[in-house]
């Protein structure tokens, strides 16, 4: 038995993926065909890296015992994955919970998919360095983004306030869709703390008022490494 969790867009009809940052797989990679040259008599089992990581989550981290609940990964980009009633949502062609393209409010952000405001392009690693590059801050990475705001710098903190605040809009958002009381957020760049995790708790507090989600927890995700992995494993043991 083989798990693979890949980074999407992925098409589970016909075993490819296409992730927006490898341009040489954009017209779509068959990375199930290529896994069964290597493993040709083996059961293959493939889905988005989100939906693992909702299932990694589910099985041995942050929604451990929800019936309902959406995992995220916030680094260099933004993903996701939902339980939905004990069972990890796939969708009609594997993508569901691709949270990284919600819409949020007020940044006109032009972003990788072709779309504009979602909120990967404002508030993940890659997109606060570049805002925060932009206003004159002279890093190049997430975490020393972190660092910095750590230290008080303004640019920094500016940054990690406008990506908690789009982060908490557009987990409002999903809570509402799917109703959730539980998200799990991990990821490098969702270790930047409390900079990062006041707005973002402030912004669900302003947003999440619906009594089926005032209950709402949203939590940094207990599995420090490899989480994807996990899932993939898990995947392939399902
Ligand atoms: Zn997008």
């Amino acid at each position: 038995m083989v798990g693979i969790a890949a980074a999407g867009p992925v098409d589970v009809r016909t075993g490819s993926t296409a992730p927006l940052n490898i341009p040489e797989w954009r017209d779509g990679f068959p990375i199930v065909a290529a896994v069964r040259e290597l493993f040709p008599e083996a059961d293959i089992r493939f889905a988005i890296d989100g939906a693992a990581l909702a299932l990694a989550e589910y099985r041995v981290g942050g929604l451990r015992g929800v019936r309902s609940g959406l995992a995220m990964t916030v680094s260099s980009g933004i993903g996701g994955g939902i339980v939905s009633d004990g069972r990890v949502v796939f969708g009609r062609t594997g993508n569901a919970g691709h949270v990284g393209h919600i819409v949020v409010p007020g940044w006109d952000v032009p972003c990788a998919c072709g779309g504009v405001g979602c909120v990967e392009a404002v508030a993940s690693g890659m997109s606060s360095v570049r805002w925060a590059r932009e206003q004159g801050w002279p890093g190049t990475s997430g975490a020393e983004l972190a660092r910095a705001a750590e230290a008080g710098d303004p640019i920094a903190l500016a940054a990690l306030s406008r990506a908690g605040t789009a982060l908490g809009q557009a987990v409002s958002s999903a809570a509402a869709t799917l109703d959730i009381d539980r998200v799990v957020i991990g990821g490098g760049f969702a270790k930047s703390g409390g900079p990062l995790w006041e707005p973002l708790r402030a912004a669900v507090a302003r947003h999440a008022r619906l009594g089926f989600i005032r209950e709402l927890r949203v939590l940094e995700s207990p599995i420090t490494d490899g989480a994807t992995l996990v899932g993939a494993a898990a995947l392939a043991s399902e």
